[in-house]
């Protein structure tokens, strides 16, 4: 079983996001015990594999606390641990404590981008100085297993400042690379810059430019593009993520997670102030999905994947007739070559992932 751990809290809120998380800090002590509760009340049978602590900020919660959480959910060896963390909170104490306990530990780190004006732009609270200065803190404590995250369409940015971003990231040479657009999300302070006329979105020409400037560098560089957003040193995919997009259970604690247990969603309300004073419990409520809805969620996850969509699994989850359905869909798609079907796998190429929601759209079942 893959377990989420959601870490709630920022030190501040940067300007793109609308994640659920709160500016502050307190109540650290209080939330690690209705998690843990939480857990007691929702744990499964089988062993934990894979354990994620996300946020929020995870990289706000002291190594002790992260060690204490861990052991009560996975006691046995874990197949791949990670924990977001964010460069400011990166200190030679903290990383040190945690690779002492888990010297296979997978640190999640944000960088975003090395170009302080950028970051600047965006909320972030760290410099490119402290980022550099994180990886290589990271990295002296002997952690193996880094992954950084870098956002692309950033305003301000150009794809010569993107590829300076990106080489200084290299140069490191992290085991795994998150790549993502930045998006302007309702109700952020990012989209009322934009509505306000104060920032300019960049272009779907320039969005298009960079996204193929990341794939030429990360490919140049030996990464493997696994999934639309994600790149990957041989054989340092990454496991839990990978999850989500191969329809793998997986339990969330905390406000606003999501869980997927055997083929059931569900989510915990996103209200820390109840969580906290329940307890954990009763926060969790399944939600109804239709078969279609589900062959939908299969059908986008998978096809933004080197993997592809197997027709086979289509078939053996949904029948034959979702199959027959699909392909008659997908035949325009096949003729201009924006899907391609190779051993019953079917599959859009890397170079369209980009505009993927366009090829996808019309295989939806409405
Ligand atoms: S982007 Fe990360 S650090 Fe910034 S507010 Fe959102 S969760 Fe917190």
């Amino acid at each position: 079983m893959k377990v989420y751990v959601h870490i709630p809290f920022c030190h501040s809120k940067c300007a793109y996001c609308d994640f659920y998380s709160v500016a502050r800090s307190d109540y650290l002590g209080r939330y690690a015990c209705a998690l843990l509760n939480e857990w007691e009340t929702r744990r499964p049978e089988e062993t934990v594999d894979t354990l994620y602590f996300g946020g929020g900020t995870p990289s706000i919660l002291p190594p002790e606390t992260i060690i204490e959480i861990v052991g009560r959910i996975a006691p046995a060896p874990l197949r791949e641990l990670t924990v977001e963390a964010n460069p400011e909170d990166v200190s030679k104490e903290w990383i040190e404590t945690l690779v002492g306990r888990y010297p296979d530990i997978r640190i999640s780190i944000g960088i975003q981008s090395t170009i302080d004006s950028e970051l600047k732009a965006v909320g972030r609270r760290h410099t490119a100085r402290q980022a550099l200065d994180a990886l290589s803190t990271l990295r002296a404590a002997g952690v193996g297993n880094i992954s950084a995250d870098l956002i692309y369409g950033l305003p301000g940015q150009s794809p010569d400042s993107l590829t300076e971003s990106l080489s200084t990231i290299l140069d490191f040479r992290p085991e795994h690379l998150s790549c993502y657009l930045l998006s302007y999300e309702p109700r952020t302070l990012l989209s009322r810059q934009l509505a306000e006329g104060k920032i300019t979105e960049a272009s779907d020409a320039l969005v298009e430019e960079m996204y193929q400037k990341v794939c030429e560098m990360t490919s140049e560089a030996g990464y493997r593009h696994y999934e639309i957003s994600n790149f990957a040193l041989p054989g340092r995919e990454a496991i839990h993520n990978s999850s989500y997009w191969n329809n793998s259970s997986y339990i969330g604690l905390g406000p606003g997670a999501h869980s997927y247990v055997n083929g059931v969603r569900g989510a915990n309300l996103p209200d820390l102030r109840h969580y906290l004073e329940t307890g954990g419990t009763g926060v969790y409520q399944e939600e109804e999905e239709s078969v279609d809805s589900q062959f939908n969620d299969l059908l986008i996850t998978s096809l933004r994947t080197a993997r592809g969509l197997s027709l086979r699994e289509v078939e053996a989850r949904f029948g034959a007739a979702y199959v027959d359905r699909l392909l008659s869909d997908a035949a325009a798609g096949l003729e201009t070559s924006d899907l391609l079907l190779s051993d019953g796998v079917l599959t859009i190429p890397q170079e369209r992932w980009l505009t993927s929601n366009s090829i996808i759209l019309p295989l939806i079942i409405a």
